[in-house]
């Protein structure tokens, strides 16, 4: 479903990635670890549109969404294209993001209405159905500040869902969170990753990644250095780097 070839991300004149190919299958969940600055995020937000990238291209269902092509004919997505991918590639920030002035129903329905213009009260239906899967069905009516941090993310989780999107961008959906508020999250994405839904996952977290990937990516200094399946990744044989960056995890 979703392809990086090649790709690489400046900011000025700092390269931040440097050429990398990353595949998720329908229904793989990618995990992506490394060290602070290694350009996780950076990648996650590439996928998304939030940031353009200088060469390579990233390819959802096929289509080509970064500025795709070379030199002069490498072309911006146009406003329309942004928003058909947005809404099929849900980002979930670290931080929530949740409107503080609506309740967590109305910040689950709120794009899908607004942005996709569907149908009211089809939107209401699913959001409520999206916060109950999540187990904050009975929070509808309240506001993010009344929820605890693992309430709020999962209140994120929900509205990413609400659009439907064909496959979901997590970045550190766990760092802001308590052991036990973690494992409310991890849960929610595992059941996620149970029903089919593609994921890509930035997390700092080694047993989450180990719990629910099929696929671990170790960035290092804005390429892969080692990837694999979570076995691959976690045991056996491995980089000094790899090695170096699992220890101190630890
Ligand atoms: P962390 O684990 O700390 O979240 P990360 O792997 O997500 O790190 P990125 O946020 O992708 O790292 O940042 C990669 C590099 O890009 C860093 O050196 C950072 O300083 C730089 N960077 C990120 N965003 C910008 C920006 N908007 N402008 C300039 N440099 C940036
Ligand atoms: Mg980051």
């Amino acid at each position: 479903v979703l392809q990086i070839r090649g790709l690489h991300k400046s900011y000025g004149e700092l390269e931040v990635i440097k050429g990398v190919d990353i595949t998720a299958h329908k229904g793989d969940v990618v995990s992506l670890i490394g060290s602070s600055g290694s350009g996780k995020s950076t990648l996650l937000r590439c996928c998304n549109l939030l940031e353009d990238s200088q060469e390579g291209e990233i390819r959802f269902k096929g289509e080509p969404i970064t500025w795709s092509g070379v030199g002069p004919h490498r072309r911006p997505a146009d406003a329309k294209q942004v928003l058909r991918i947005r809404t099929n590639l849900s980002m979930v920030f670290q931080q929530f993001n949740l409107w503080a002035h609506m309740t967590i129903l109305q910040n689950v329905m709120e794009a899908p209405v607004t942005v996709l213009g569907r149908n009211r009260a089809e939107v209401e239906e699913k959001a409520r159905h999206y916060l109950a899967k999540v187990g904050i069905g009975d929070k509808c009516d309240v506001y993010p500040a009344q929820l605890s941090g693992g309430q709020q993310q999962r209140a994120a989780i929900a509205r990413g869902l609400c659009m439907e999107p064909e496959a979901l961008l997590f970045d550190e959906p766990t760092s802001a969170l308590d052991p036990e508020l973690e494992q409310e999250v991890v849960k929610v994405i595992k059941d996620l990753a149970a029903e089919g839904r593609t994921m890509l996952i930035v997390t700092h977290d080694m047993n989450m990644a180990a719990d629910v990937s099929s696929h671990v990516v170790f960035l290092h200094q804005g390429l892969v250095e080692e990837e694999g399946t979570p076995d691959e990744v976690f045991g056996g044989t491995r980089s000094e780097r790899l090695r170096a960056f699992l220890s101190s995890t630890r």
